[in-house]
């Protein structure tokens, strides 16, 4: 669109490019050209774009590509301060750096190329509250699920939703991506965490941060951008965190869910302005209201993508799995989200531990998260995913069933070939 409109990209050391949706995740899968010739006419146009136009491209070829909200942090080129926008919903993650960032349309990201401005309508702010701490079993991922659940999907439109409270403060910068990347399931246009030192120590170092002098101006000015104590929200919120527990979608939007140890509502339980897609969504997954949701078959376990690739993810999973095996007729995934998380991982001995237990250890990409690589779900099969969209027909199949859960929940439903508790196994 820059180049039929006649127009620059003034700022290119200010764009970045990677390749996540449509790369395959086996190195077969890589070998160019690749198999589907859709993706590989969009692979050979972001390599010709990005030479043009003098961006940077993290590519498979030099070993740097990934998710690109798994990418954007790991390079430390997601900083505190900065309005980022990326032409893919859950750029909401790098807010977790105190960023105003934005998940944009096709159209806008020409916009952005050329002008390097992005126009949007004032957003209100809505504070949402973690107090307390998480049991153990219970992690960033239900924490994400159960807000989404309480607000419900439309609850953030026109907001930005801002995270803090005690459990927010005592997250890693990893758990605070997985937070703020489902912000935009709950409707919100973007989430954001005040910069702390946990967001320095995080950045310090990293390939695009500023280093001596200038980190510590840096630094000084991050600090200056935390909200107030006292600030003034349009609505606040608060998440008891002792009332969380490990989550699991059961439906067909992210806030169909429920505690792992209860059974799926009553269609008489929602407003009557919902039951229509509460209806929908028993018909599509085939499921019944009052049934527990523990037990479910899972045919597929999909542990990857932007809110749940990352290598603190990997680790989690990877404690559940060690020296066990995926139960018979699991086909179970492991998908780093950039291959410097499958180095480290690798590195640690994880893709080993994965192997040994019957898990495709695989090349980074978005892989089975959506439908634009060669891993699919096939007819109604159903998934526990760690990944963050469960619409009809999102992992591939049209009748592709998918269940989010955190990564130690996805792990053990492999095991056992069932949704089950991940407190059932903590002492194991
Ligand atoms: S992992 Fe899924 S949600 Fe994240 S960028 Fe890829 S396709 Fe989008």
């Amino acid at each position: 669109m820059v180049r039929e409109q006649g127009l620059s990209v003034p700022f290119p050391e200010r764009t970045f490019a990677t390749v996540d949706h449509i790369i395959p995740t086996t190195s077969k899968g890589r070998q160019r050209p690749l198999m589907d010739p859709l993706a590989e006419e969009m692979l050979q146009h972001i390599e010709k774009n990005t030479a043009d136009y003098g961006i940077n491209f993290f590519s498979p070829d030099k070993n740097d590509q990934g998710i690109v909200h798994v990418i954007g942090p790991e390079r430390g080129l997601t900083q505190p301060g900065m309005t980022i926008a990326c032409g893919d919903s859950h750029t909401s993650t790098h807010g977790a750096f105190g960023t105003l960032a934005f998940g944009i349309g096709t159209s806008q990201v020409a916009d952005v190329l050329a002008t390097q401005t992005l126009a949007m309508a004032k957003l209100k702010v809505r504070r949402i509250n973690f107090t307390g701490s998480l049991n153990p079993g219970v992690y960033a991922k239900d924490v994400a699920l159960a807000y989404i659940n309480r607000l419900g999907v439309n609850g953030g439109v026109g907001y930005a939703y801002e995270f803090g409270g005690e459990i927010i403060d005592n997250m890693t910068m990893e758990e605070r991506m997985t937070v703020c990347n489902m912000a935009i399931e709950g409707g919100a246009r973007c989430g954001y965490a005040n910069p702390d030192q946990t967001t320095f120590d995080y950045l310090k170092g990293r390939d695009y941060c500023p280093e001596g002098e200038a980190w510590e101006r840096a630094v000084t000015d991050w600090q200056s951008l935390a909200s107030d104590a006292d600030s003034d929200y349009d609505d606040t919120v608060e998440v008891k965190g002792e009332d969380i527990e490990p989550f699991v979608t059961w439906g067909i939007t992210p806030a169909q869910s429920v505690g792992v140890s209860q059974e799926l509502p009553a269609v008489g339980s929602f407003e009557e302005a919902d039951q229509l897609v509460v209806k929908e969504a028993y018909e599509y997954m085939s499921f019944e209201e009052g049934q527990p949701i523990a037990g479910t078959p899972i045919n597929v376990v999909f542990i990857g993508s932007c809110t749940n690739g990352r290598l603190s993810d990997l680790r989690e999973a990877a404690k559940f799995v060690k020296g066990k095996k995926v139960a018979a007729d699991v086909r179970a995934l492991a998908v780093p989200g950039s291959q410097e998380v499958a180095r480290q991982a690798v590195d640690e001995g994880l893709d080993k531990v994965f192997d040994e237990a019957g898990f495709q250890w695989r090349e980074a990409g978005c892989s089975m998260c959506l439908a634009m690589n060669p891993d699919q779900l096939s007819g109604n099969e159903i998934s526990a995913s760690t990944s963050n969209r469960n619409f009809k027909g999102r992992q591939g199949s049209p009748t592709g069933r998918t269940l989010l859960m955190s990564p130690a929940m996805a792990a053990v439903a492999a095991l056992e070939g069932k949704v089950t508790d991940v407190r059932d196994h903590l002492e194991d």
